[in-house]
């Protein structure tokens, strides 16, 4: 009989329970015992497992956020913290690791996978940003949550006849943001991969008022050189000349908590379950993911060290479809 271990790590994204739900049946099916751990890496090394049966993740498919409890931990990123992380695996007889998270969380995954051990990843995250999943679990609620927010402040904008500026996260990837903006019908959509000069936004934003639009909304992803405190600090300094300002709502961690929709329930429970069915067959050292639509495993060396790019043609659509 096996034993594996399931963590989920960094920052938490919908969809993180049905994978760990999928982990546990799957593995509970191999006839194999699936330990959860608590906390991450932190609860790894601290020794914080515990076995789950299948009544354990009754109720949670429903659920945002992890109930494994999720965790930043510097200690992992030493080798010392992993080698205490090794030992602990090893007396609890754990052969195998399933780390459901995003890129920092799979750069850990990587080396302890380097230290011999047998891991698998599972890509979550809300950012979109991992390279060997064309989409991650937790990409698809998040993006709901956004829109809802921006169909919402453009009702608001109509009646006002207000320009408005809404930030959603992503700190080096404007996935999400691009994605928004194309779906919320955003006048404007500015993400870190282009460089975004605050004059040209004021243009694009009261051209679209001389349009005859009753609204103008930008989106923009949080790690944008001019993000939602960036833009509004410089139109607020140059308002006389401008002729407007901005209002700006920043969502933060308002679009991770959401309920995990259909998309990212289904996604998790198909990643989860791969993770142990590619497990069984002798797989480690990679990233479950999915790729145009079937499930699809990349060397974990490979993941951390690919930058995944935005689709030029959606970037190109947003454009003229603000028209
Ligand atoms: P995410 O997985 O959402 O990108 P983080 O970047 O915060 O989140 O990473 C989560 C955790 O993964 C870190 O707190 C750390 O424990 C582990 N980690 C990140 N980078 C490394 C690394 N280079 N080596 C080992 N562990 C790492």
């Amino acid at each position: 009989m096996r034993h594996i271990a399931v963590l989920t790590s960094g920052g938490d994204a919908p969809g993180m329970n049905a994978a760990i739900r999928a982990v546990v049946r799957t593995g509970l099916e191999q006839g194999w015992e699936v330990l959860g751990i608590r906390r991450g890496y932190a609860g790894l090394i601290a020794g914080n497992l515990d076995p789950m049966s299948a009544r354990d993740v009754g109720g949670i498919i429903q659920l945002g956020g992890t109930v494994l409890g999720s965790a930043r931990c510097e200690e992992f990123k030493t080798v010392e913290g992993r080698q205490q992380a090794l030992r602990v695996l090893d007396e609890r007889g754990v052969d195998g690791l399933v780390v459901i998270g995003g890129n920092g969380s799979q750069t850990g995954a990587h080396a302890l996978s380097e230290m011999g051990f047998p891991v698998i990843g599972v890509a979550s995250t809300i950012d979109n940003d991992l390279y060997g999943s064309g989409i991650t679990i937790g990409v698809d609620t998040a993006l709901n949550v956004a829109l809802e927010a921006i169909d919402r402040l453009k009702v608001t904008a109509s009646s006002h006849h207000r320009a408005f500026l809404v930030e959603v996260m992503g700190r080096e990837c404007g996935y999400l943001a691009l994605m928004a903006g194309i779906a919320g019908g955003a006048e404007v959509t500015i993400i870190p991969e282009v460089e975004a000069d605050p004059e040209a936004v004021a243009v694009e934003l009261r051209a679209a008022y001389e349009r005859g639009k009753p609204h103008a909304l930008a989106v923009v992803a949080e790690g944008s050189r001019y993000n939602a405190e960036g833009l509004a600090g410089y139109f607020k300094k140059h308002r006389e000349r401008l002729g407007f300002d901005l209002r700006v709502t920043v969502l933060g961690h308002v679009q991770r908590g959401g309920t995990p929709g259909a998309f990212d329930r289904l996604l998790a429970s198909r990643l989860g379950a791969a993770a142990v069915e590619r497990l069984a067959q002798g797989e480690h050292g990679v990233l479950v993911g999915l790729i145009r639509d079937e499930i699809a495993t990349t060397p974990l060396d490979v993941v951390v060290t690919n930058k995944k790019s935005l689709n030029p043609q959606m970037l190109a659509l947003a454009h003229v479809l603000a028209k």
